[in-house]
């Protein structure tokens, strides 16, 4: 079967998160083209999502993943069927991200006779779209680890993602004192409080990280309560606050600077930054693949968070770059074809390489 052919089933399965039946169906039919390959399948279940976990060695920690998530985001009846647009092809789920599902399953097949000599897996999960909380989150508590990840889910255009950043919600809380609105000195305001608090923490983060931009740590207010009537003090308001942090190194400055000024807040969720260093082998490894097949990889930043964070947090690194494509989310979407035969031709080279357990 074509990597187009295997696209154009996936996408056939309307596979969106909300439709568990769908993607559990999608990963049926993908394991059914592994049933005559020398290959362990394992099936995970967590709060009614599906994930696959097909490796050539029996085990929750091959020396490599390849992973994906099957999920969509829901679109047109029309989307779900590949139209080719020049040398693009287009449609739901081709760039976000069943492509990369369907290179793995080309390289397994193409990988047939080496597979007893490599060490990896594909690592198949069904709810990215909203988190990935049930998905790889729940599979890395498991203990499905590896020493490294291929995660191609940003980075387009041959960017290899090196800094990734995290996410740090918070909800900073401010009390006071009610008091009849004509008789503000006798109460203490709490919006009042929360407004001097951000000023604070704005210019604290303005001196430290210099102001936001894609590769460094940004903050914003997104949204603000507190009060109930106009004739009154309010005496309880909160704010939260949606910090990318670049490093966690910042994550670490922010949550001490908070707890340098006694200011009371909930983390309403975290998710570990992605950094590869500069001399890391996997890097090397990967760039050397890419160039086998005249493709620089370039380094990239990408500051929303997908899957990658959860393996960042275990410290394994994770290649994450694609061909050229875009408009995810959107009834645009789009893959370069030729980019992407050369992708999978990249990510095979280098499961051969950097997967292989006996020297040949
Ligand atoms: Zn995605």
């Amino acid at each position: 079967m074509t990597q187009e052919s295997i696209l154009s089933h996936l996408m056939s399965f309307r596979a969106t998160t909300e439709a568990p039946l769908q993607t559990k169906a999608l990963l049926q039919w993908y394991a059914a083209q592994v049933r005559n390959q020398p290959v362990e399948t394992v099936w995970f279940e967590q709060n009614g999502f599906t994930s696959l976990l097909i490796t050539t060695k029996k085990t929750k920690t091959p020396r490599l993943w390849l992973a994906a998530h099957i999920d969509v985001v829901p679109g047109p009846d029309d989307l779900f069927t590949i139209t080719h647009s020049g040398g693009n092809l287009v449609g739901r789920g081709v760039f976000d991200m069943q492509f990369a599902a369907a290179s793995y399953l080309v390289i397994l097949n193409e990988l047939t006779e080496k597979l007893p000599t490599l060490d990896f897996g594909i690592m198949l999960t069904s709810d990215e779209e909203i988190g990935g909380k049930n998905g790889v989150g729940a599979l890395v508590r498991e203990g499905y680890l590896a020493t490294c990840v291929v995660l191609p889910d940003g980075g387009p255009n041959w960017e290899l993602i090196t800094v990734g950043k995290g996410v740090l919600h918070l909800k900073i809380i401010a009390t006071g004192r009610s008091a009849h609105g004509s008789r503000p000195w006798l109460g203490e305001n709490a919006i009042e409080q929360l407004l001097a608090i951000y000023t604070r923490f704005d210019s604290f983060c303005t001196q430290q990280f210099g102001a936001p931009s894609l590769t460094t740590t940004s903050w914003a207010l997104t949204t603000i309560n507190g009060g109930t009537a106009t004739n009154q003090i309010p005496d309880a308001a909160s704010l939260t606050i949606d910090v990318r942090p670049a490093t966690e190194v910042d994550r670490e400055t922010i949550l001490q600077y908070l707890h340098d000024h006694t200011i009371s807040y909930e983390t309403l969720s975290d998710g570990a930054c992605l950094s590869l260093s500069e001399d890391l082998p996997e890097l090397s490894a990967i760039k050397n693949s890419a160039s086998q097949n005249n493709i620089t990889l370039t380094q990239g930043a990408m500051c929303g968070s997908f899957d990658g964070r959860y393996f960042a947090a275990e410290n394994i690194p994770v290649l994450c770059f694609q061909p050229p494509g875009g408009d995810i989310h959107s009834t645009a979407e789009w893959i370069d074809s030729r980019g992407w035969e050369i992708f999978t031709k990249i990510i095979k080279d280098f499961v051969c390489e950097y997967a292989q357990t006996e020297i040949t």
